[in-house]
């Protein structure tokens, strides 16, 4: 579904990725962990065509990512960020925010999408009348999902999806998206700096530093901190 090879990006002159290789097959779910700055949302920003100056070659769903921004090439594939207060627009109503990429893409039916992308996530009806700051962090990172959901992805890009929210209402998140990956068939790829979430949430994982995949890992060897690299170790022993 998503095949990542010899990745390198750029911010000036600052070499931010370097020959970072992906590959994630339909259904299945990729961890990329690493401190702060080490590259982790640059990926998923490339992939979805938010960074200029990168070499390399991106494939999803066997269509390979151009210079040219193709809109049907990114509704493929659709960003799920940190912190959905800064992601959702506070003077606009939940509606209007759900309604909006559905506009932009020209899919039409926009209310029964709404209602069924609210319904996905767990939120009834009413809440399409609210507006961000009404809501709870939970209830906004679900509208951030509702959001993704609505143009009908094959992949989700799930970048620190809970990291700003209380533990509690982490594993909550957690399990919806567990959940919609199972109903809906989808392809994840999730950034985090917490071992524990990523090894519980993905198949495979990779783990990044300054730029470079130092090493890769399965949950399994993850979460029993079965690492070879000294970086990756020095993480597994901070968590
Ligand atoms: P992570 O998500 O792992 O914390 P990032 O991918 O955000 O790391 O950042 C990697 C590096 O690129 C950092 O050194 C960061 O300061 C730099 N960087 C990120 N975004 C930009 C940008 N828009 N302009 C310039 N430098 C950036
Ligand atoms: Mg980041």
């Amino acid at each position: 579904m998503i095949e990542i090879s010899k990745l390198n990006a750029w911010f000036d002159d600052h070499h931010v990725l370097k020959d970072v290789d992906i590959s994630v097959p339909a259904n299945g779910s990729f961890g990329l962990v690493g401190e702060s700055g080490s590259g982790k949302s640059t990926v998923l920003r490339t992939i979805t065509g938010l960074v200029d100056d990168w070499e390399g070659n991106i494939l999803v769903n066997s269509k390979e990512l151009g210079a040219k921004r193709d809109k049907a090439f990114y509704r493929l594939a659709q960003m799920v960020f940190q912190d959905p207060f800064g992601s959702l627009h506070p003077r606009h109503t939940i509606d209007r925010i759900l309604t909006e990429p559905v506009n932009i893409h020209g899919l039409g039916n926009s209310d029964a999408r709404v209602v069924e992308a609210l319904n996905q996530v767990g939120l009834d009806n009413s809440f399409r009348f609210r507006y961000p700051h009404q809501l709870s962090g939970g209830q906004r990172q679900r509208v951030a999902i509702a959001r993704a959901l609505i143009l009908e992805p094959k992949i989700l890009l799930l970048d620190e999806p809970t990291s700003a929210l209380d533990v509690s209402i982490q594993a909550e998140v957690l399990n919806l998206l567990s959940r919609l990956r199972r109903e809906l068939g989808l392809t994840y790829i999730m950034v985090s700096h917490d071992l524990a979430v990523v090894a519980h949430m993905c198949d495979d994982i990779a783990i990044m530093n300054h730029g470079r995949i130092v090493e890769r890992a399965t949950a399994e060897q993850l979460a029993e901190g079965k690492l070879e690299h000294p970086y990756s170790q020095q993480l597994y022993k901070a968590a």
